[in-house]
């Protein structure tokens, strides 16, 4: 009988223990902008056939499609992601009808949880603003910049110090941002200097340079981020963006793509080495939307190259892939919407609304 009752109750642990590593503390959710597939191989094959994205094993696919549009831009993009709703092309944070809807990092911060967004652009594009902002169209930078101090957001680390400080409606958005207890820096080494409290870094006047020039800034300011965020006990929720990945295809420039996907790749191992250690994160990489249509006709794996081409200088509708890894990866495999991150995210971490 004793026996029984010992194994009983061992059996109750072990499954309260399961049960137990089932929800996540924190976020760590990472958004390669325009980062299909076939930038994810690019980076790979030139580096040696290998990433540190290979270390994700729960994968699946985001169906990206807009309200509007069979291909979206980063608004609707970043907005499907981030509040769980298609809109339309160049809106944020809300339905096409214009209703405001609150994003799983606002609802975080109501939670109690603390909240940051790491950007390789200005902390006003369309990606990071829709985490944040209100608006109905991604280019009110200005008004973009505005929604930031309406929220509670820990840590916000990017460029766009214009739209915070040199605004046509002459608000110095810094200043009050200061009166709110946020520690400003305006370079990298004073983000790194930043052990605890709430911070805004804006490291560049418009956009941030790309790689090489733009040297570990992302992900040097990603782990300062979690440093700093890992101090609340109840948990975070964090945003990254690999933003110019987009651009490099834009261009239509594999070298400079690759570039992009090796630096945001950094900002991922070094992720994963913190989630593995912490055991209570849950990572989830994915991107808005592919950008370029880009293909490999040839290339050759043990030379490192490939021969690129592409169909676009604009996005495309392609699904695109999911890596998670940590507590709760299992819920990001198969195909989703890309509307569905939010909720999925909201139950994980026990958020009410
Ligand atoms: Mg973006
Ligand atoms: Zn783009």
């Amino acid at each position: 009988m004793k026996k029984i009752i010992i194994i009983s109750l061992a059996v109750a642990m072990l499954t309260g223990m399961v049960q137990a590593q089932k929800n996540p503390r924190n976020v760590i959710f990472l958004i390669g902008d325009g980062m299909g597939l076939a930038q994810v191989y690019a980076g790979m094959v030139s580096n040696g056939n290998k990433l540190q994205l290979e270390r994700f094993k729960n994968i699946g696919f985001s169906k990206t499609y807009s309200a509007s549009n069979f291909t979206t831009d980063s608004g609707a993009g970043g907005t499907a992601l981030a509040c769980g709703v298609k809109t339309k092309n160049g809106m944020i944070g809300m339905t096409p009808d214009s209703v405001s809807v609150p994003s799983i990092l606002e609802l975080a911060s109501r939670n109690g949880l603390s909240t940051g967004i790491v950007v390789a652009c200005a902390l006003t594009h369309a990606t990071p603003a829709s985490y944040i902002a209100h608006q109905p169209n991604r280019g009110m930078y200005e008004a973009i910049a505005t929604d930031y101090l309406n929220t509670n957001i820990d840590v916000m680390i990017g460029g766009g110090r214009k739209h915070f400080e040199r605004r046509s409606d002459e608000r110095n958005l810094t200043s009050e941002l200061r009166a709110k207890n946020y520690q400003v820096a305006y370079t990298i080494d004073e983000v790194k200097n930043t052990k605890a409290g709430k911070l805004v870094g804006l490291l560049y006047e418009e956009q941030n340079p790309s790689v090489p020039e733009r040297g570990d800034m992302l992900p040097d300011a990603t782990m300062a981020a979690i440093n700093i965020l890992d101090n609340n006990k109840k948990g975070f929720f964090l945003m990254v963006e690999g933003s110019q990945i987009d651009w490099a295809c834009h261009d239509n420039n594999t070298e400079q793509t690759v570039r992009e996907v090796l630096d945001f790749d950094k900002v991922l191992g070094r992720v994963l080495d913190y989630a593995e250690k912490n055991g209570n994160t849950l990572v989830i990489v994915t991107a808005d939307h592919e950008t370029g249509g880009m293909t490999f006709p040839d290339g050759d794996i043990r030379n490192k190259t490939l021969k690129a081409e592409f169909s676009t200088k604009g996005h495309t509708g392609t699904p695109v892939p999911v890596y998670a890894f940590g507590p709760g990866a299992d819920k990001f495999t198969g195909f989703m919407e890309n509307t569905s991150f939010k909720e999925k995210i909201e139950k994980l971490l026990k958020i009410k609304k």
